[in-house]
């Protein structure tokens, strides 16, 4: 990371100076304040996640925990680690609702019905992420010759091994039209990873696969012109940039949190440099509007309380009245009169000589 991108992204926290003001300023202001310090903290969560070592070491051992779905993974070097197994909820809706090992999309959701934007967790401290193939992107996701490139294109040699990016279950393992010999998996976050054009498939249908694990080799089989893998994340069958949440030339996660905008779920949606920056802002200014939208609210609910206050009738009631007689005689209901005068209710006796609001 050069050190000015690592300024801006220390200070975009900030809300009290636009951003190009605040990486202009020296790392030195960033630890003024308390208050800045805390804005600081979420931050790390959105720091790049290194990928696993490749061909890291294997666990020499694994260890049960109070939990059972902890684990402590023990390596030949002494060092050790949690591991969440997340093979334990894969029998979960997550992994049996809109569920199909025959088609791309399962979900037939409408984009109207999905949320503006979802937040989740890509990786967490017990799990692991993967680049699937680390190489400069040859094919960027968006339009294309005016045709719809649904995912990346990342250059292999035949044969080369493709990468789980995160663990999950083998959704789809198959020949499949244009994608070749395709392998999709799903993510306990609800995410899909699809892996095309691969010349082999290591992993079949219901297989709980680990980050990093090899699923398939590359290749060219299907629509593809010369050896490459074509990658896809999908939300609820809709496809997005998979450079928002990979940086497939250093083969870093740019997310441990991700906010997936319903925006980016469009074919014309791409990744934009130093956008998680721009996210910031755009959350920022959000919560702003909403603060704005929710005083504007609260001035206009004030504004009617006060016209309702000065247009207020009273009437002092006289021996011989009835609620209903009163509410005839001011052309409204005897509930309305009710909701006006706290304690009151259709039932109650009259006071004669009491002061009663009737509008
Ligand atoms: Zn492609």
């Amino acid at each position: 990371m050069k050190p000015n991108r690592l300024i801006a992204g220390l200070l975009c926290f900030s809300a009290i100076l636009p951003l190009a003001a605040q990486s202009r300023k020296s790392l030195k202001d960033t630890t003024m304040t308390l208050e800045r310090a805390e804005r600081l903290v979420p931050r790390i969560i959105h720091s790049p996640v290194r990928p696993l070592v490749p061909d890291g070491m294997a666990a020499m051992d694994t260890l049960d925990t109070a939990d059972p779905a902890v684990k402590i993974l023990l390596y030949p070097n002494y060092s050790w680690k949690y591991k969440r197994d997340a093979s334990a909820s894969k029998n979960s809706a997550t992994f049996t609702e809109n569920w199909t090992s025959e088609y791309p999309d399962p979900y037939k959701t409408s984009l109207g019905s999905l949320p503006d934007k979802v937040t989740f967790w890509v990786v967490d401290t017990l799990s692991d992420y993967r680049c699937p193939n680390q190489v400069a992107v040859y094919s960027a996701y968006g339009y294309r010759h005016r045709r719809h490139h649904s995912g990346v294109d990342l250059p292999l040699k035949t044969g080369d091994p493709v990468y789980a990016a995160f663990a999950g279950k083998v959704r789809m393992s198959k020949y499949y039209k244009g994608y070749g010999n395709l392998v999709v998996l799903r993510h306990e976050n609800g995410l899909e990873t699809f892996y095309a054009h691969l010349s082999k498939r290591n992993v079949e249908v219901g297989d709980w696969v680990e980050a990093g694990q090899v699923v398939g080799l590359g290749g060219a089989t299907g629509r593809a012109t010369g050896a490459h893998l074509h990658f896809e994340t999908r939300y609820h069958g809709y496809s997005f940039d998979p450079e928002w949440l990979i940086d497939f030339k250093t083969g870093d996660l740019r997310h441990r949190v991700f906010t997936l905008r319903k925006k980016y779920l469009s074919m014309g949606s791409k990744y934009v440099p130093d956008s998680d920056e721009e996210e910031y802002e755009i959350n920022e200014a959000d919560a702003k509007d909403k603060e704005i939208a929710k005083a504007r609210e609260e001035e206009r609910l004030k504004a009617e309380r006060e016209a309702a206050e000065a247009s207020a009738q009273y009437y002092r009631i006289r021996s011989g009245d009835t609620l209903g007689r009163i509410a005839q005689r001011y052309h409204t209901t005897v509930s309305r009169i009710c909701s006006l005068n706290p304690g009151l209710t259709s039932k109650s006796t009259l006071r004669i000589g009491r002061n009663i609001r009737v509008k």
